[in-house]
Parts: structure tokens; C-alpha cells; sequence
């Protein structure tokens, strides 16, 4: 295991027997998250449903199954982004994350974020969505790339719709294909381009700093 490898392990145990909030009382196993401790991409979801509670996976029932999908078409492989959660542990029901429960866990995505210092964070879903834009409505954000400031660091930012809602919706599946098309469009270009000229697109950008890249 190399530094940062370490220091998310470290952040799994701590997860593992955390009580700052009731959710772990009912829950089989807490879900940290998963992937590369590498990863250029880091995906947060809302919390863990039935199977990755049972699992501790994260997105590995239904809602995964698609996010799977969604990463193919963005020429993405699971095992090279992060994929973790809001909260770590089930809310019963997979009822919406309380706001007590996303401020006890959060210093957890806090400190994930910072060892694996992502280039990219995609949200999934509108709770993931509000963490970093508190005013956003995910129908008009989604599949937008901004750079916003998260603890004194600066990430590109890429809400999209939560997959889950997108195995509700017909429409919805489709504007999800869009936006991880658009994503692995982003990816491209971003390959073929260097930081100073990233800056320069984005400070000739307007107040929202949104990334005219595409
Ligand atoms: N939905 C989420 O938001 N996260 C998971 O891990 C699974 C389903």
C-alpha cells in the first residue's frame, strides 16, 4: 500500500466504528467507498441502499449497475476513479440524508477528497449536487463543468442526475447518456490541453465561472 492508499484505508476503519450519527446502529456494514486512491475522477453519491449496506460496496445494486454503464460510455474504468457516498452508512429506508447526518459524516468525504485530490468531482444526484453549489437545481446545473472551491482547493466540478432517478425516468436515462457523453468529451479535450490555457478559458468565462471548455 503506497501513503495515500494508507490514509484512505485509515479513513475506512474510523468510518467503520463511527457513532457520530444513529445510522450505524441499524446498519450491517458502513460503506467508505471504493477505487483509486489515484483517481483523476472523484463520484459522490447519496448513501449506501440495501445491497452495498450488505455488501459495503458502494453502487452495487441497481442505481451501480447503471452507473457502470453510464462510466463505459464516459470510456471510464470503475477500478480508476472513487466512487463514495454522502453518508457511510444506510439510512433506513434509503430515506433522503438527513442534514445532522451529512454534517457528521462529512468530514470523512473532507478528508477522502484531500488524499486522493481528484481533478474532477462528479456529483450524483442533487444532496452529492449541494454539497459544493447550496443554491443549485440539479435541472439546471446538470452536465454543466464549473470550478468551484472546496476547503481551500479548487476541483472542476460535473453534477449529474443520481442514477437512480434515471432508472425511474426514461428522459432522465437519456439526459444521463448525454452528460457522460459530454463527459468523455471533457476528458479528451482536457488531455489535449495545459493548465494555463484551462485557467485562461475559464477566467474569460462569465461571474459562474462556468467552463466554456465544450
Ligand atoms: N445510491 C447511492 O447514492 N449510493 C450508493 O452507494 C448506492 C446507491
Amino acid at each position: 500500500m503506497n501513503k495515500k492508499e494508507k490514509k484512505l484505508a485509515q479513513i475506512a476503519e474510523e468510518v467503520a466504528h463511527c457513532q457520530k450519527c444513529p445510522l450505524y446502529k441499524i446498519a450491517v456494514k458502513s460503506v467508505p467507498g471504493q477505487g483509486s486512491a489515484e483517481a483523476r475522477l472523484f463520484f459522490i453519491g447519496e448513501a449506501p441502499g440495501y445491497y452495498e449496506d450488505q455488501s459495503g460496496v458502494p453502487f452495487c445494486g441497481r442505481a451501480g449497475k447503471l452507473l457502470d454503464k453510464m462510466l463505459i460510455i464516459a470510456g471510464l474504468k470503475r477500478e480508476d476513479v472513487f466512487i463514495g457516498n454522502m453518508l457511510k452508512h444506510r439510512p433506513p429506508g434509503n430515506r433522503d440524508p438527513r442534514p445532522e447526518e451529512i454534517i457528521a459524516c462529512r468530514p470523512f468525504l473532507n478528508r477522502q477528497i484531500a488524499v486522493v485530490s481528484p481533478e474532477i468531482i462528479v456529483t450524483l444526484g442533487r444532496f452529492a449536487m449541494n454539497e459544493f453549489l447550496p443554491e443549485a437545481k440539479i435541472s439546471q446545473v446538470h452536465g454543466q463543468f464549473r470550478f468551484v472551491d472546496y476547503n481551500n482547493k479548487e476541483y472542476i466540478l460535473f453534477p449529474v442526475y443520481h442514477p437512480a432517478a434515471a432508472l425511474r425516468n426514461g428522459n432522465l436515462r437519456e439526459t444521463e447518456e448525454e452528460d457522460f457523453k459530454k463527459l468523455k468529451q471533457f476528458l479528451l479535450k482536457l488531455s489535449q490541453t495545459t493548465s494555463a490555457v484551462k485557467k485562461e478559458l475559464v477566467s474569460k468565462d462569465d461571474k459562474e465561472k462556468q467552463m466554456s471548455l465544450l
